[in-house]
């Protein structure tokens, strides 16, 4: 899943306002943000498997730390510690700690079994909605149209940046889902450790999007 994270992103600032958009993106898609790294430090794996569903050719043969349900437990809980001790906003801590597990339960629908529910355990989960272009589709388009619809009402532009930056990030992000969807599978994996990396830059347009709106 792509965009419906960053869906899930634009929807926290409906639930509390005190943390900047880049901060909601960063906790929603936070166990997307750190893969690249540990599959380019070689610590989890992902193969390249064209058909392995009908909408990724990605193959996640090993993801224990970023995507493993009690994975995902920890780092919400050390996403909301280190909010809580930076800003001493319990309320919006929590709300982050949501954001990141939503991450999970949201993987949970489009990914086959490959999520681990424990490291170790070799039980895995996934309904498949990848197997799906139109459920995939539907889903992830109704969440990302749903957060940013919220988004648009619990914020107001202070300037002309905060309406531009804003639209720009929405074609932008609608942008690089269809070329996924419809683009040639990455050449390698390290190709894919590379462009994930690069999503940090969607978390600092998060920062300037919420600077430029009240
Ligand atoms: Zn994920």
């Amino acid at each position: 899943m792509f965009i419906g994270h960053f869906g899930a992103g634009f929807a926290g600032k409906k639930f509390e306002k005190s943390a900047s958009l880049g901060t909601y993106f960063m906790a929603a898609q936070w166990i997307d943000l750190i893969w690249p790294i540990l599959l380019m430090l070689g610590i989890e794996k992902a193969e390249i498997k064209s058909g392995v569903t009908t909408v990724t050719p990605l193959d996640f043969t090993y993801y224990p730390f970023s995507h493993s349900l009690f994975g995902v437990i920890v780092w919400a809980m050390l996403f909301a510690m280190v909010y809580f001790i930076i800003k001493k906003n319990s309320k919006t801590a929590i709300v982050l700690a949501l954001l990141v597990l939503s991450h999970w339960f949201l993987d949970l629908f489009v990914h086959i079994p490959d999520l681990p529910i424990f490291p170790g355990a070799s039980i895995k989960v996934g309904f498949g909605l990848w197997n799906s272009f139109a459920a995939t589709l539907i889903l992830e388009g109704l969440i990302f149209v749903a957060g940013v619809f919220l988004y648009y009402k619990s914020t107001k532009t202070k300037n002309k940046i905060g309406t531009y930056s804003l639209i720009g990030l929405i074609v932008f992000l609608v942008a690089m889902y269809i070329s996924n969807l419809v683009g040639p599978p990455p050449p390698s994996i390290e190709m894919i450790g590379i462009v994930g990396n690069a999503q940090w830059l969607i978390v600092l347009w998060g920062y300037w999007i919420d600077k430029n709106r009240e």
